[in-house]
């Protein structure tokens, strides 16, 4: 017996065993290899180049604190400049919390807050979009429009902020989930669309970056609460709705018995995305592009005619005044 354990790289307790290849670290040996591994996600897939400017889009929950934490650290290595993105759907008793720890983090590193909600940014916060929805027979759920207004409402706060990528704190469980749901779903394809490399698709579209893609749930919040760093710990009321929970109960068990079962996962997407690449037209071109229109009514993209946010807001004043 070993035990207790020591790390394996010093003589130091281990405060956390990798139960991929179960190596003991102590804290300064796991905190310097979870900001490695960020760093070599960031340059292998080429997240970001020298003297760009970054935004980080902090919810206050575990992982876009995290990531801001180890972005800062990386910052002078990467040579970046970091804003911070907070968007307020207007979720009572939820959002105003976590509202508070992304200002705390964002003061904490003296950057750039950029706080809007839904309500300055459409008209309707998230509770008041439920309570018309609920009136309907067949209501679309919370998450469908918190979704469809988030990801508009990050990309026109971006633009405006001047930035050149945009991160979020989407861990390697959550796009490992992403990706099983493609396959569930029948839509193995659209695993062709998510490069992990940023591209500018359309002029008004700030590219997305992932981080923390190659990054554990687990070792994100290891890290929130070795390092003591505050986050919301409470999740979204509205939550319990998304149609991801089996998937993710699934995955965890399957994880626990199997733990590179994220890490493969994304290893079989990229391998799949690289064959894409490899393809000849237009086979490759007729799955991997996406067609790219303008909505007539609000001048952003949409994939045809009015743009999904046109199509909630225009659904809502019609429920509205039923
Ligand atoms: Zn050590
Ligand atoms: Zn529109």
């Amino acid at each position: 017996m070993s035990s207790p354990k020591t790390c394996h790289k010093c003589s130091q307790p281990a405060c956390y065993i990798r139960p991929h290849g179960k190596l003991p670290l102590c804290l300064t040996h796991f905190n310097e290899s979870f900001v490695r591994r960020v760093k070599k996600t960031i340059l292998d897939n080429n997240l970001f180049k020298r003297n760009e400017r970054i935004a980080v889009g902090v919810s206050g929950g575990k992982d876009s604190i995290a990531l801001l934490t180890v972005l800062h650290e990386l910052k002078k290595d990467l040579s970046s400049e970091l804003v911070v993105i907070t968007i307020d759907e207007g979720i009572a008793n939820y959002r105003e919390d976590s509202v508070k720890y992304a200002k705390l983090a964002a003061e904490k590193f003296d950057l750039e807050h950029h706080i809007y909600s839904f309500k300055d940014l459409f008209g309707y916060s998230l509770d008041e979009i439920i309570a018309i929805d609920a009136k309907t027979e067949r209501s679309l759920g919370a998450c469908s429009f918190c979704g469809i207004l988030r990801r508009r409402a990050l990309n026109v706060v971006a633009r405006e902020a001047g930035v050149n990528v945009l991160c979020t704190g989407h861990n390697q469980d959550d796009e490992a989930q992403t990706v099983i749901m493609n396959v569930l779903r029948g839509e193995v394809l659209r695993i062709m669309r998510s490069n992990p490399t940023p591209n500018k698709k359309h002029r008004s579209l700030i590219p997305r970056a992932k981080p923390f893609r190659r990054t554990p749930e687990e070792e994100i919040v290891l890290y929130c609460v070795l390092n003591d760093l505050p986050y919301q710990e409470v999740s979204c009321s509205y939550a319990v709705e998304a149609s991801r929970g089996p998937l993710r109960d699934f995955m965890l068990d399957y994880q626990n018995m199997y733990p590179s079962t994220g890490m493969n996962v994304i290893s079989s997407a990229d391998k799949i995305l690289e064959l894409a690449t490899q393809l000849k037209e237009p086979l490759n071109n007729k799955y991997s592009k996406r067609k790219i229109d303008t909505c007539p009514e609000c001048g952003e993209i949409s994939s045809s005619g009015q743009c999904k946010v046109c199509e909630v807001i225009s659904y809502l004043k019609e429920k509205e005044e039923s």
